[in-house]
């Protein structure tokens, strides 16, 4: 049975329901197969291999798109639960959120925009949905995952007017002007408080960034000095861990709270009050302000660093050098991509560049561009 559900929850019995009718689930509920789709999809084992901010050969240890996205799902599904809402719906989306994510992170992503900027940009949010609408091959009868459009629209963060009117009903928010429902909005503030985190986590862990330098920022400083009261000796990877273990129940209590708080205030009784609500899920003022002055301070010393930027010099060169090579000759594309290539070739290359490990990337890079005539 499910659980008691908040009257402004998402019922999965009363979905919008799936581009192309299915028979219901049985022993599951509609969201439930579509976070099992998703699960079982090639693009969810391609995030294992793909970069958050660490390439993968960088080390063992670093999150990668897939790690990150099991944790958004795990924070997701604590405060859809506190809430009282559909925790399944929150899964799904969180697990799908950056299934449209290039290789290399945000420089691979900014690198095929580039490229695609006279043929109607690239987004990775927007190729997520792509994915799991259009690309995903496994069912006989349809072409993607064919999931609800509950978690469809969950995964559509933002969106242009002129991409929301050629997308059909999940762009129909954007149009309106209207939130999306609570589900969806945790998601996305469980994805900021997840890669806050674990870059915290992996800045250290890499050396990139000192205990030291992070602690100019407020939100670390106040709960590195709490876990040293707690623990006066530790040092090193525990200290690290108690720390960011603070900031992460910090964050996740003060969403929970300020979320209650807006929903007490706003009273929504259904989920057509949420979508013409103001954003209900979201941290206090204070917290917000200290996310932001982390995300400033991740910016500037670990997005920019050095070492960060080398590699993401040779990302930007190597996703651009693949497209300019495919688009000058398409024949150089594998056999699927040629098909698709005959509809819209730069969208063709795009999606296939966009479903690249960081790793494939780096090895048909060299398989195209290294010259070894011995
Ligand atoms: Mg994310």
């Amino acid at each position: 049975m499910p659980p008691d559900l908040a009257p402004y929850a998402v019922r999965a019995a009363g979905s919008r329901g799936r581009r192309f009718a299915e028979p219901a689930p049985r022993g599951r509920s509609e969201f439930q197969r579509d976070r099992d789709r998703i699960i079982h999809s090639t693009a969810f084992r391609r995030l294992e291999y793909k970069t958050q901010v660490f390439v993968n050969h960088e080390g063992d240890l670093f999150r990668t798109r897939l790690t990150h996205s099991l944790e958004v799902a795990q924070i997701g599904r604590s405060v859809a639960r506190h809430l009282r809402l559909d925790e399944d719906l929150t899964e799904a989306i969180a697990l799908a959120h950056d299934l449209g994510h290039t290789p290399f992170g945000h420089t691979g992503q900014d690198a095929l925009n580039a490229c695609m900027k006279p043929y109607g940009g690239f987004e990775h949010n927007l190729q997520s949905l792509r994915v799991v609408d259009v690309l995903e091959q496994r069912y006989g009868a349809f072409d993607g995952l064919n999931l609800t459009f509950e978690t469809r629209e969950g995964i559509l963060k933002h969106c242009s007017m002129k991409n929301a009117r050629a997308l059909g009903d999940v762009g129909g928010r954007f149009i309106k002007k209207q939130r999306p429902s609570l589900e969806a909005q945790i998601a996305n503030l469980a994805d900021e408080i997840a890669y806050n985190n674990h870059d915290v986590d992996d800045g250290l862990r890499s050396g990139l960034l000192e205990i030291d330098q992070l602690s100019t920022v407020a939100i670390f400083r106040r709960h590195l000095h709490a876990a040293l009261r707690a623990f006066p000796r530790i040092e090193g990877r525990r200290l690290v861990h108690e720390t960011v273990r603070r900031m992460i129940d910090t964050l996740v209590t003060d969403l929970i709270k300020q979320s209650v708080a807006n929903v007490r205030k706003l009273d929504p009784v259904s989920v057509a009050d949420v979508r013409r609500a103001p954003a209900i899920v979201c941290f206090s003022e204070r917290i917000e302000r200290e996310q932001m002055e982390l995300k400033r301070f991740l910016r500037t010393n670990l997005y920019r660093h050095y070492r960060v930027a080398r590699m993401s010099m040779k990302a930007r060169k190597i996703v651009t050098d693949l497209f300019k090579a495919f688009l000058a000759e398409p024949g150089l594309l594998p056999p699927e991509f040629q098909s698709r290539a005959k509809i819209d070739t730069p969208r063709a290359i795009a999606d296939y560049i966009a479903g690249m490990t960081d790793r494939y990337a780096i090895v048909e890079h060299r398989r195209l561009f290294a010259i070894d005539v011995s």
